[in-house]
């Protein structure tokens, strides 16, 4: 059995390089840059209005005098006009200023008379309520780094530039196959014996987490052939493979052995910890293969603590967050092993909830965080600070 650190290092060190890919800009939302971005317009790409108004030239302007309002421009339209001394033209909020104009009087400042304007207010200087060209971004400026998280407004800002696609680092494809006779739909009747599968849907829910969507579940019998078979269809399909139950010692615990008839190469097999002791890693090519032991419990802990890792090391982007936080009451655990119990972050630090068997989900369910206690630790008293993940958003 190795240690929590050790098997950490272990799934690093086989990880495959992070790829790239050219997304659709939308596709991309969430994602981390592979490259810097450069702008390829100068943006306002012309000489804009920022108000509804009049257009004129600054220079023109005595202070009292009016203007003859010679035609209007709406935004998305060019005017085509060229303005002369003393002439003005009606603007509105996004159109082209016309040649010879460079500053706009907000319509609200204006006394209209027929087709003459007279500007009412001092406040007012060359370029006022003009946004001009090239004064957000100009071209060929870099206008991002590589590693920057694409947010919504990065989004939208880099739409507004033109950009249709950006050079993104991929997630990673996962296919998830659990795998127990007991396995039954939520939703059906429950016969004697029979439970309801439910680490496939905790599984895609903590993916959604961090935007990814699995790309197949499978549920198999405990019987070698069917899950050798789902093992070959999935794992050339693939980066990440998450397989959930069988991996103990039990007679019907088939899937390390069907694993290893598919070629894949055990890196690990149980963790000094607690829950998840049986935990399996194991690669095959390019493709990681974790094999979860299938309590509910020790499933979502291992996907946080080590699959998560695995996916952050491809999309170069951090999840869950680990601080420090002291805990607001005391613990005892075995010796020997890191024990990760689902906790609740309050005021003073984090607790640690009952119901820690692995079994149950009834506080994981009520959990924000995972805390961790390592293997040399026996009683953890109340205000020690401890190690804290969080798995909410
Ligand atoms: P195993 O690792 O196959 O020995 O399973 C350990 C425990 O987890 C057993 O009580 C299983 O019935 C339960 N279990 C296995 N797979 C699932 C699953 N997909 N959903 C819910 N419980 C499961
Ligand atoms: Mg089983």
């Amino acid at each position: 059995m190795i240690s929590v650190s050790e098997a950490r290092k272990k799934i690093i060190d086989n990880c495959p390089q992070a790829r790239v890919t050219l997304l659709p800009l939308i596709e991309a939302a969430g994602c981390v840059l592979a490259d810097n971005v450069y702008s390829p317009i100068d943006s306002p790409h012309f000489d804009q209005s920022a108000m509804d108004g009049y257009a004129f030239r600054f220079d023109d302007w005595d202070g009292k005098s009016g203007f003859k309002v010679i035609g209007e421009v709406q935004a998305g339209n060019g005017s085509g006009i060229d303005l002369h001394s003393s002439e003005a033209i009606r603007i509105f909020t996004g159109a082209a200023l016309p040649a010879g104009a460079d500053t706009v009087v907000i319509q609200e400042n204006v006394v209209k008379e027929g087709n003459l304007i007279k500007i009412v207010t001092n406040h007012l200087g060359k370029g006022s309520n003009v946004r001009l060209k090239g004064s957000q971004v100009k071209i060929k400026e870099q206008i991002l780094n590589h590693g920057h998280v694409l947010s919504p407004a990065t989004v939208a800002f880099l739409a507004g530039l033109g950009f249709t696609h950006v050079l993104v680092y991929s997630n990673p494809t996962v296919s998830i196959i659990t795998t127990g006779k007991e396995l039954i739909k939520p939703g059906e009747p429950l016969a004697e014996g029979k439970i309801y599968e439910s680490n496939s849907l905790g599984l895609k829910a903590a993916l959604q987490q961090i935007n990814i969507t699995p790309a197949a579940i499978n549920t198999v019998d405990d019987e070698e052939e069917k899950i050798i078979k789902v093992i070959r269809e999935q794992i050339k399909k693939v980066d990440i493979l998450i397989l959930t139950g069988g991996v103990s010692v039990g007679d019907y615990d088939f899937v390390t052995t069907a694993l290893e008839k598919c070629g894949v190469q055990k890196v690990f097999h149980k963790v000094k910890q607690k829950p998840g002791k049986p935990f399996y890693f194991g690669v095959h090519q390019q493709t990681l293969v974790f094999a979860l032991p299938g309590n509910p419990a020790s499933v979502l802990t291992c996907f946080y603590e080590y699959v998560v890792d695995a996916i952050s090391k491809q999309t170069k982007k951090q999840y869950f967050k680990s601080i420090q936080l002291p805990l607001t009451n005391d613990f005892s655990k075995k010796k020997g092993l890191t024990f990760f119990l689902k906790g609740k972050i309050n005021k003073d630090g984090v607790s640690i909830l009952p119901d820690q068997e692995s079994y149950k989900m009834n506080s994981f369910a009520l959990a924000d965080c995972i805390v961790e206690l390592g293997e040399e630790k026996e009683v953890v008293r109340k205000s020690e600070m401890v190690s804290v993940r969080m798995i909410t958003d």
